[in-house]
């Protein structure tokens, strides 16, 4: 089957295939297992425009408009929000007279900082549950997608165009990116900026294939960035990466010709170059990478369950349904998954369908192995499992080379 590119319709190749895939995030009644929906989880790459990108995906009506995640739940995640919007009044020189808008603005964790500067804000998040938190914290928030309808009644009510656009993480969730990106310049104050922060590419090319999801529908490098915004007449003059999470980009993007662009721009663009991100072959490595983990993982697991051991899974995070999947381990090799999260508790897993225990469940069951799926925490899970480690515990850390920890 062929595959036109999101961006510039152009032919795309395939890279990378998870095959057939719920959504990671829904997790199930047992009664209705039986009614889970599938969708292929394919990447592709285009070698015109180089964005690399999904075929299929699941209906955003399905996936954003009850949230459970509210960003201002996690205290990095408020730090992180308040520097960012700090040094952007202060980089950008935003004033009391200036209007930021947030695209996917969950609820007040991040616009409350540009609030207390005394910026005029304004959110727009798709989740109806989570823009009412939001208004009742006084941070004005429309609870719908944005549209172009959504931008022209913006700018009719406020009388102005947003000096400051910011959305964090939509440019990888959004299908339908070049219409998004067009209703953004509309926006967009003539003089001013937006600026997107979303996960580098350069993590799918050490070992984090588990983040590709459904709900990501796009993983851009700079020169894939470069080219969307070319589409629409967007000029990209700046890019810093960000220091909380070093595989994420920040992209300062505004009307052509109205900054200079800055030198890191160019310094990204010739270091993919010179990796050759622009060509299908540093694409496809991504399998050779995965399938040389998921064979020794294979092999231990296959030994600790030949000694007639058990195993459990540590935390039902999304990453972990698709490292499963990915790797073939299913309910044969795995007993229950445990989590901390009351939401998740005694239901069942997507796709593999392994029943959420409470951690407590420790003090009774003696599972011989945990296998951590969050791997990249998987020093601090250790360290809080301390009590199952000293009494008969051992740990499996399954990526970037899988290992015992006893
Ligand atoms: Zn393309």
């Amino acid at each position: 089957m062929n595959y036109k590119c999101r961006n510039c319709s152009h032919e795309i190749i395939p890279f990378f295939s998870l095959w057939d895939m719920p959504s990671v995030n829904l997790f199930l009644k047992k009664e209705d297992i039986s009614r889970e929906k599938k969708y292929d989880l394919t990447v592709w790459f285009c070698p015109n425009c180089y964005i690399a990108q999904l075929t299929e995906t699941i209906p955003p009506q399905d996936l954003f408009v009850e949230y459970t995640y509210l960003s201002s739940m996690s205290t990095t995640m408020l730090k992180h929000a308040e520097d960012v919007s700090n040094y952007l009044a202060e980089k950008l020189k935003l004033n009391q007279n200036s209007l930021v808008v947030e695209l996917a603005s969950n609820d007040w964790y991040l616009l409350q900082y540009f609030q207390k500067l005394w910026i005029k804000v304004l959110g727009i998040d798709p989740a109806k549950n989570i823009a009412k938190i939001a208004n009742e914290k006084w941070i004005e928030t429309i609870a719908d997608f944005f549209s172009l309808n959504l931008a022209k009644n913006i700018y009719e009510n406020n009388w102005k165009k947003a000096d400051l656009i910011y959305g964090a993480n939509v440019l990888a969730h959004v299908p339908w990116i070049v219409d998004f990106l067009s209703w953004v310049k509309f926006l967009l104050n003539d003089k001013w900026t937006a600026v997107f922060e979303f996960p580098y590419i350069d993590w799918l090319f050490e070992w984090k294939f588990d983040t590709i999801y459904h709900e990501h529908v796009f993983y851009y490098s700079a020169l894939a960035i470069k080219s969307l915004c070319k589409t629409v007449w967007l000029e990209l003059y700046n890019i810093e990466t960000n220091e909380m999470q070093w595989w994420s980009l920040f992209i300062y993007v505004s009307h052509p010709w109205v900054f200079k662009i800055s030198d890191n721009v160019k310094n990204i663009i010739n270091k993919e170059l010179s990796l050759w991100y622009d060509q299908i072959e540093t694409y496809v490595k991504i399998k050779e990478k995965a399938d040389s983990i998921n064979n020794k993982l294979k092999k231990i697991l296959d030994w600790i369950k030949n000694e007639w051991k058990r195993i459990v899974w540590y935390w039902a995070a999304a990453k972990g349904t698709i490292l499963l999947n990915y790797f073939w381990v299913w309910n044969n090799y795995i007993d229950y998954i445990i989590d901390k999260a009351p939401t998740k508790q005694w239901l069942y897993s997507p796709w593999v369908h392994l029943k959420v225990e409470a951690p407590e469940i420790l003090n009774t069951d003696q599972p011989d192995y945990i296998l951590i799926l969050p791997w990249n925490i998987s020093n601090e899970i250790i360290k809080q499992l301390n009590d199952y480690r000293q009494k008969w515990g051992k740990f499996i850390v399954p990526v970037p080379n899988p290992l015992i920890i006893s």
